[in-house]
């Protein structure tokens, strides 16, 4: 199921295989969020083009709109969006506990009210297996519980318990046809949470590990230190995963942590307030700077908006709210991570990640503006 093919020997990136019921995919890998299942702004067509291996779905949100009956009948996602390729869905536990209004934790699950209607729902380790078995995605995640960064050290010890619990419950669900299921460990920045949850976790035999909790308004600082006291108690075999995160900076440092996998809604959400990413950090394709520049987004950059379209005329677009202008931006970002996952690849294949990683880092000014709209509560 996941080939390691190379280990970096100064680092711990590592380059592998996953394969998947619709497809194998080259890690480490950047997966697009597909939320309400559709990647904002970008078609299927556009996220083959850019290289695409694997998108990723919201358990929580399909199941409130459009329902996972609908889904079923359609004969799974993968049918109903038209996207043959492989699917990672979440449990929705991280929604429930940001997303969710009113919400009462129980044994086996959370009772919470929709944040779309306020009617009542019901979703635990049972029911988000069960819906993401409808869904039938190629990686389902085990159903968790993800507190906010400043939870208090009780309520942080009973999300890690409550997570151990569920996962066992997750654990013993029937699953769709070819499905791989990832457990998820949770506990902050706290070293003895970490080691407890990732060795309970690891015990139940999951097929990869995600580490969660790690992009919920914390400082880079702590998202760093979270993996790196996660790490050492995964199986060296099996896919990591790091939820939610991060900036292009932070995903070329946590693949030199050892992750191999990544999803973030950064490109496309930053896109939409007309911002881009470059290999130098990001710019605002609004700013008036750019009203008279006829050089594209990034030169040097192979995506269809700086192959094809100026700043200047970008910029006209976005001030005018021309759906193209904020489309052809998150073209821009979405190829850009693709990209860069794809070049660290590369290096690692011919033992020059090193080299690269302290190349890309010297020439990335990290935003705080972006930086700071990465935690939020939509993912
Ligand atoms: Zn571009």
């Amino acid at each position: 199921m996941f080939e390691l093919l190379k280990t970096d020997p100064r680092c711990k990136a590592r380059l592998g295989r996953l394969t998947t019921a619709h497809g194998t995919i080259d890690t480490p890998v950047f997966m697009p969020v597909g939320t309400q299942g559709s990647v904002k702004a970008l078609d299927p067509r556009e996220l083959l083009e850019m290289g695409t291996q694997i998108i990723l779905g919201n358990t929580y949100h399909l199941s409130i709109r459009p329902g996972v009956d609908i889904i079923r009948a359609a004969g799974g996602l993968h049918q109903f969006i038209n996207w043959p390729h492989p699917i990672l869905t979440d449990s929705g536990g991280f929604q429930v506990f940001s997303l969710a209004k009113i919400r009462k934790i129980k044994a086996h699950g959370v009772e919470f009210r929709s944040h779309l209607d306020g009617s009542l729902l019901f979703l635990g380790p049972k029911e988000a297996m069960e819906i993401q078995r409808a869904l039938g995605s190629d990686v389902a995640m085990a159903f968790d519980d993800c507190p906010p960064h400043s939870s208090a050290p009780r309520d942080l010890r009973a999300a890690v318990e409550r997570t151990i619990r569920w996962a066992g419950e997750c654990r013993q669900q029937p699953r769709a046809h070819g499905q791989l299921v990832f457990g998820i460990v949770q506990g902050g920045a706290n070293a003895a949470l970490r080691e407890e949850c990732a060795r309970a976790i690891v015990g139940m035999e999951f097929d990869g590990y995600a580490i969660g909790g790690v992009s919920v308004g914390e400082a880079e600082a702590e998202i760093f230190k979270a993996i790196e006291l996660t790490e050492p108690f995964l199986p060296a075999q099996l896919p990591r995963y790091a939820m939610g995160l991060g900036t292009p900076a932070q995903l070329v440092e946590l693949v030199a942590r050892g992750v191999d996998m990544f999803d973030c809604v950064l490109p496309t959400r930053v896109a939409r307030n007309g911002t881009a990413f470059t290999k130098r950090g990001t710019v605002s394709v609004k700013a008036g700077f750019n009203k008279e520049d006829f050089r594209p987004i990034e030169e040097g950059c192979a995506c269809f908006a700086c192959r094809n379209f100026t700043r200047a005329y970008l910029r006209h677009l976005l001030n005018v709210n021309e759906i193209l202008g904020l489309r052809m931006v998150s073209v821009h970002n979405s190829h850009l991570y693709l990209k860069l996952m794809e070049d660290m690849r590369a290096n690692l294949a011919r033992g020059t990640f090193g080299a690269f990683r302290r190349e890309f880092l010297a020439n990335y000014v990290p935003s705080q503006k972006v930086l700071s709209a990465r935690a939020t509560v939509e993912r």
